[in-house]
């Protein structure tokens, strides 16, 4: 169902009037958690302000040990729901259990797969059941055949509309927390028609590398890009030293929009 031989055209997901898969660069921004209010509504302004069709912000956090912030939960969702609705912005945020999709499926837009759980297949079938367009990540030692059959779960079991998110790799480098596999991006165009974002917050781990990683995504032919933003990066609960500050976030969105037009 992902396969390219399938169908030639690219898939184009429509969602609150807005495109991804199509001829306009999609752009996703926010915190990597939703902290409050105000930390979520300052991201939603500035996003909104600069272009951005999406605000991300996680209610649920799959955190490398449990003693770190584990994400708001039912409040975090009903924040992201009202901004968004407020900012006009798609909504995307992560559920990590089949027992959060009822709950999060009503509140948000676009329910985020992350790559911890992108071969959790029981989820991936329920996923299917539900009318909210998927953003799934690649797990990160995940090839790309094991990412397309990921999706092949959700389609199979009745959801057609899933974006593929390259997140970086884990490799033997230390410097970079992943390893964005930009290849990732025109390869997968070439073996499905689903629309592919690249997320070089996650994919580099380190904020001065996310504003060239971008470029460089965008550059390869991504649809959309996602990236993480704070209005005090250094304070953000998760993911602080891949946080990008709301200027740079602003010329960000001007340098891809620059890359894209020239494409
Ligand atoms: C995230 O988007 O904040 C996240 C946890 O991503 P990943 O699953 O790619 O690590
Ligand atoms: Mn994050």
């Amino acid at each position: 169902l992902a396969s390219r031989q399938t169908k030639a055209s690219d898939t184009i997901i429509t969602i609150k009037n807005k495109q991804i898969g199509g001829k306009e660069l999609f752009i996703i921004a926010g915190p990597c958690s939703i902290e409050s209010r105000e930390q979520l509504e300052a991201c939603a302004k500035v996003a909104k302000e600069n272009g951005a069709h999406a605000l991300r912000g996680g209610a649920y956090k799959p955190r490398t040990s449990p003693y770190e912030f584990q994400g708001m939960g039912v409040p975090g969702l009903e924040l992201i729901a009202e901004i968004g609705a407020k900012y006009d912005l798609v909504t995307v945020s992560e559920v990590m259990e089949i027992s959060q999709l009822e709950v999060a499926s009503k509140y948000l837009d676009v329910i985020q797969i992350g790559a911890r759980n992108m071969q959790n297949y029981g989820l991936l079938t329920e996923l299917g059941k539900i009318k909210n367009p998927v953003l799934l990540k690649r797990g990160f030692a995940a090839t790309y055949q094991e990412l397309l059959m990921a999706a092949e779960y959700i389609m199979l079991s009745g959801n057609p509309n899933v974006i593929l998110c390259e997140r970086g790799i884990r490799t033997f480098e230390t410097f970079t927390r992943n390893t964005l596999d930009l290849n990732a991006v025109p390869a997968l165009q070439q073996l499905t028609h689903l629309p592919i974002v690249a997320d070089p917050s996650h994919g580099t781990g380190v904020r001065s590398l996310v504003l060239p990683m971008a470029r460089a995504s965008v550059a390869a032919g991504a649809h959309g890009i996602l990236v993480e933003m704070h209005p005090n990066p250094d304070k953000s609960i998760s993911d602080a030293k891949q946080t990008l500050s709301f200027e740079t976030f602003a010329e960000l969105t001007k340098q891809v929009r620059k890359i894209k037009a020239a494409l």
